[in-house]
């Protein structure tokens, strides 16, 4: 290991994301020198592209709106499969969480009276994204970097250093955890730009890595999600719950070609948009599935009055949980009601001014004007289900982010629980602002009671270095051609309606393709190798594939982002379970059930026994029925 650039510290972040940045300025707020490590520029993460906004139960744009109303939402958006102590913790600390991006110079859009401004999304009570037009994500990312930087001048005023306690390392790749014994010692990996290798040693590391979309052909996500922090974890002897539960956006761009999958933000719906089929209808009205049947509208009329009186009107169907509106577009193209290019209609032409909508959704505008030729001012834009957010993650305790391996940390999109079954839109900011910041005060409480620091063992150290070598010494598989045939794999057998013929044949093809990732070759050198990258990346994503098609197989009900063909129903009793993902020898994958905890008795109170019926088990009924007495 003498020769390897070697780094230490109390607190290692990877991911800087809103996850990885709220944690790493939380750590060191705590007084832990912290690093941040991110595979793609500074800056350029998913959250950047975060569109819609950050939900948070302030009650700006409707009094009536406060933590119990959110929390609520968010147990139906995720068929009350979620965390509930995730859910809970989301929902009441989400508005604090912005009100301090505001502190630290966040510039939100604003109400007439002054308030941060909050826009309608699917799956939501009330107005409660906070937002800068559909450019929020930009805003968030600005803010924490800034804060970030603050930070660092404070240090340098004090050490005569900016980066004594906070340091960022971008565009370097983390390919292995390191552990002496039980607990986390430090991180392995390269930069990017001269495949040179680093090491970081470090009693605590938090993971936020965000999502896994690259592991299909169609997807909103880009090239560094390849589902890493998933891997690292598993690989280092944590688990990963929920894997089977994919949320498919329902509008993706559908055309060009080369844009397919690029998403089209939510919030033209919840600005007025309309879905359409080919023969002009709007079709939502057939999909209201029966748990919702008494929130949404059922006419046009209806539908349209909402969006300016919602006291006294439902919602308009467009405005169902995203996995209901995937599933109906899906449908209705497999029916061949389908736009041209085999998508859907999304109108916002006909329902605002186009003074209105540039205003409104700008970058929307731009994206389809620049990428397909569209102007959506005039004309509807194409759209279908892309694969965009993965509910699984690594399994956490809730209030400090921990995971069940010492010193091993996570949050935000990587991390599983807190969105059950199906994640409500704007929900994913709050979740990285809240659990980013919990994470980071996790890891920097662990720090503290360590007796001492775990050491970094040599031999990891090689055998990390070995496994990232071996591509380039070998002229065999070509790593895209393995890639591409994994992600037509998952898109095509484990997408968004399944069946177990098809999940099992997944599985056989995942199967020769590990093999074929252990022959995979790059050409080339070190030197700024995308090849050789991808080659690495495939060990992560082939890992991932295979827990959510494991999972998916056996989960033999349709709930949120998990629907079986063969099991079209939901089911009370696979509600409480769990699917626990872990790996032994690093390559076989073992799925086992877990029961959830029931939740507390103040928080089921929260919801109508009408409602929790048509969720919970008889037993679970009789339960309720005696805490309520
Ligand atoms: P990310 O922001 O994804 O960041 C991950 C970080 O990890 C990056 O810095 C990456 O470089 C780094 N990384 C990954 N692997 C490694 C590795 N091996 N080594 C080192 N670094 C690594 N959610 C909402 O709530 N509202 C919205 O409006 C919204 N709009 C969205 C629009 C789009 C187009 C997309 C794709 C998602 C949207 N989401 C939205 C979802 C939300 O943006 C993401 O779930 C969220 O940003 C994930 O944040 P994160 O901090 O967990 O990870």
């Amino acid at each position: 290991t003498h020769n390897i650039e070697r780094h230490e510290y109390d607190v290692v972040v990877i991911g800087a994301g809103g996850a990885g940045l709220r944690a790493a300025i939380e750590a060191r707020q705590q007084g832990k020198r912290t690093a941040i490590v991110c595979k793609s520029l500074f800056g350029k993460a998913h959250t950047v592209m975060a569109e819609g906004g950050a939900a948070a139960a302030m009650g700006n744009v409707n009094p009536d709106d406060n933590w119990m109303v959110h929390f609520r939402d968010t147990m139906r958006g995720g068929k009350f499969l979620n965390n509930w102590r995730m859910a809970e913790l989301h929902a009441k600390e989400a508005p604090d969480r912005v009100w301090e991006l505001e502190a630290w110079g966040a510039l939100f859009d604003r109400t007439k009276d002054g308030k941060i401004s909050q826009r309608n999304f699917g799956g939501h009570e009330y107005p409660r994204l906070a937002h800068v037009g559909d450019r929020t994500g930009l805003e968030l990312i600005r803010t924490l970097q800034q804060r970030v930087v603050a930070l660092q001048q404070e240090d340098y005023e004090k050490h005569g250093d900016y980066e004594a306690y906070i340091k960022v390392f971008a565009e370097c790749t983390i390919t292995r955890l390191l552990k002496d014994g039980d607990a986390i010692s430090g991180a392995f990996g390269y930069w990017r730009e001269s495949g040179n290798f680093v090491l970081f040693d470090a009693p605590a590391v938090v993971l936020a890595t965000g999502g896994i979309g690259k592991s299909y052909v169609v997807t909103s996500n880009s090239w560094e999600y390849t589902g890493d922090g998933h891997a690292l974890a598993l690989l280092a002897g944590a688990k990963l719950i929920n894997m089977e539960f994919i949320q498919f956006h329902p509008t993706g761009m559908v055309w060009p070609p080369s844009v397919r999958g690029i998403l089209v933000t939510e919030s033209v719906r919840g600005d007025g948009g309309v879905l359409r089929n080919s023969e002009g209808k709007r079709f939502m009205f057939d999909y209201i599935p029966e748990v919702f049947k008494d929130k949404y509208a059922t006419t046009e009329e209806e539908a349209d009055r909402w969006y300016t009186d919602q006291a006294n009107n439902r919602r308009p169907p467009e405005l169902l949980p995203r996995d209901e509106v995937a599933r109906a577009i899906n449908a209705e193209v497999k029916a061949g009601r389908g736009s041209p290019q085999g998508g859907v209609f999304l109108d916002v032409s006909t329902r605002l001014p186009a003074e209105e909508i540039k205003r409104r959704l700008p970058s929307m505008h731009h994206q389809f004007k620049e990428l397909a030729d569209v102007d959506i001012t005039a004309e509807p834009m194409q759209v279908g289900p892309t694969c965009h957010y993965i509910m699984g993650g690594v399994e956490v305790d809730a209030d400090t982010g921990s995971s069940c391996v010492p010193g091993l940390f996570a949050a935000g999109e990587v991390s599983g629980g807190m969105h059950g079954s199906n994640r409500l839109g704007g929900n994913s900011l709050s979740d990285l602002l809240v659990f980013g910041r919990r994470a980071g005060a996790g890891a920097a409480a662990y720090v503290d009671s360590l007796p001492a620091r775990p050491k970094v063992a040599a031999e990891q150290v090689d055998a990390a270095k070995e496994e990232a070598l071996a591509p380039l010494g070998r002229s065999g598989e070509n790593p895209y051609e393995v890639h591409h045939e994994l992600q037509r794999t998952m898109n095509d057998l484990v997408g968004i309606i399944r069946k177990a013929n098809e999940i099992t044949e997944a599985l056989g093809v995942i199967e020769k393709l590990k093999e074929r990732v252990r022959m995979v070759g790059a050409g080339g050198s070190r030197i700024y190798n995308p090849g050789w990258h991808l080659a690495i990346d495939l060990r992560n994503m082939v890992l991932v594939s295979e827990c959510v098609a494991r999972a998916a197989l056996m989960r033999e009900e349709s709930r949120g982002g998990h629907t079986r063909d063969d099991f079209p129903a939901m089911d009370p009793e696979w509600r409480r379970k769990l699917l626990v993902c872990s790996t032994e020898d690093g390559s076989t994958i073992n799925v086992e059930v877990k029961v959830q905890p029931p939740m507390r008795d103040d928080l089921i109170t929260l919801f109508d026994r009408d409602e929790l019926k048509k969720y919970l088990t008889d037993e679970e009924m009789a339960e309720f029925d005696r805490i309520a007495k």
